[in-house]
């Protein structure tokens, strides 16, 4: 039986801060993740500044290797259906995931199991027993004071803790092509196509010369298709030329927090970033996931030195994040507030009234025109 203070199942950016906090409070730490790594994301990889100054007082300067090219995202560019285009500044860097998750994992300090996946838990009184599979199929025992479950949208730890839950989350399934290409799609910004009659979320950029393109579809609805019906709308009107696919990224997703159906775990097994529900409304999740992992390691080490449940620590200190990423979903803050990670007000130059109140009128179509479409 392997033991440890704290072992963290999934080895983003959520686990790599769970890791980076309990290995330097002096926890015997693991990191299990089921990929090999460097593992590789379906993501955009834009770092924002919440994120960015998390990283910097936390894990130190960035090496230059993870950024793509142009490294700074401006803004989010969010082309409407009726010609509207309209900048939200954004002020980010942006990222290849699997090198920025390889660094952050390296960087942690905590003993690490690659190619290892978590497949059962059983919560005792005083500890958690895990069952999983190595790389070659074997059964591995392990035993740890806290479990802090790191494992992503589609949780394992959240299933097994809570099926009834999980059953009541809408699945989403995001396709990610990355091009070879020539194209004339505006470098430095994070185009956004309010489109619903395609898809509920389109999103295209450029990065080190490659154009990449998102989309997201409900389970069931053949991502591929929706991805060849964007191209068709988008290439014709950016000009991409010499075209050949480069790279294909899937991952199934879901938007717990509209419904509330977040999971932060039990006493002994706390549940942070993604996993927990705590994505945003633009599909944001890395500052949630670097924020939530360091207070889940926080709430472990301060739950064994006092000999609470650090469960109920987490619970009480992951408040903060839990309405931050409510708030993106309230759409008067969206559009005219300060608080959240996107917003018009940070514009260096402000929306007229006339202006905000046409956008407002775009986005209610656009989610009336979503609502219709599922
Ligand atoms: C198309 C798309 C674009 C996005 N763009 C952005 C963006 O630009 N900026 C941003 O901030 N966010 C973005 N996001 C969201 C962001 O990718 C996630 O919110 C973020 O990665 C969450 O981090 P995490 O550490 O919680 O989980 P993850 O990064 O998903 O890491 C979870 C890890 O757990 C491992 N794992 C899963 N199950 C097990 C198991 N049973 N045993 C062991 N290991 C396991 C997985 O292999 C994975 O490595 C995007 C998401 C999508 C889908």
């Amino acid at each position: 039986m392997m033991e440890y203070d704290v072992i963290i199942v999934g080895a983003g950016p959520a686990g790599a801060s769970a890791a980076l906090v309990s290995a330097s409070l002096n926890l015997k730490t693991l990191v299990v993740e089921k990929k090999k790594i460097p593992r590789q994301k379906a993501c955009s990889g834009i770092l924002v500044p919440a994120s960015l100054t998390f990283l910097r007082n936390y894990f130190g300067d960035l090496p230059d290797e993870i950024f793509s090219r142009p490294k700074e995202v401006r803004s989010m560019r969010m082309h409407f259906g009726g010609g509207r285009v309209v900048d939200a500044t954004i002020g980010g860097l942006m990222v290849w995931r699997d090198r920025l998750d390889e660094w952050l994992c390296r960087h942690a300090g905590a003993e690490i199991l690659d190619g290892t996946t978590l497949e059962t838990l059983v919560e005792k009184d005083d500890g958690v027993e895990l069952l999983c599979r190595d790389p070659d199929g074997e059964k591995l025992s392990m035993r740890c004071r806290v479990l802090i479950a790191a494992d992503g949208g589609p949780s394992t730890v959240v299933r097994l803790l809570e099926p009834v839950l999980h059953k009541r989350l809408r699945w989403y399934v995001a396709l990610q092509d990355i091009y070879e290409c020539s194209c004339n799609l505006e470098p430095g910004l994070f185009h956004f196509f309010a489109r619903p009659e395609i898809s509920p979320y389109l999103s295209a950029y450029v990065k080190d010369d490659r154009l990449v393109m998102d989309v997201v579809v409900s389970v069931g609805q053949r991502a591929t298709d929706v991805m060849d019906r964007f191209r068709a709308f988008l290439w014709p009107r950016v000009g991409v030329e010499k075209a050949s696919l480069a790279g294909r990224l899937g991952c199934r997703v879901t938007y717990a927090a509209p419904k509330g159906l977040f999971c932060f775990g039990t006493h002994r097994v706390l549940v942070a970033g993604e996993a927990s529900g705590l994505l945003n409304n633009f599909g944001e999740g890395i500052s949630s996931a670097l924020a939530s992992g360091l207070i889940a390691g926080r709430a472990a080490e301060r739950g064994l030195r006092e000999g609470v449940p650090p469960g109920r620590i987490y619970r009480e200190e992951i408040e903060g994040e839990k309405r931050k990423t409510l708030n993106t979903f309230d759409y008067r803050r969206f559009l005219f507030g300060k608080s959240s990670a996107i917003h018009f007000g940070a514009r260096s130059v402000p929306l007229s009234w006339r202006e905000r109140i046409g956008l407002a009128g775009d986005v209610v179509r656009w989610l009336l025109r979503m609502r219709k479409s599922r």
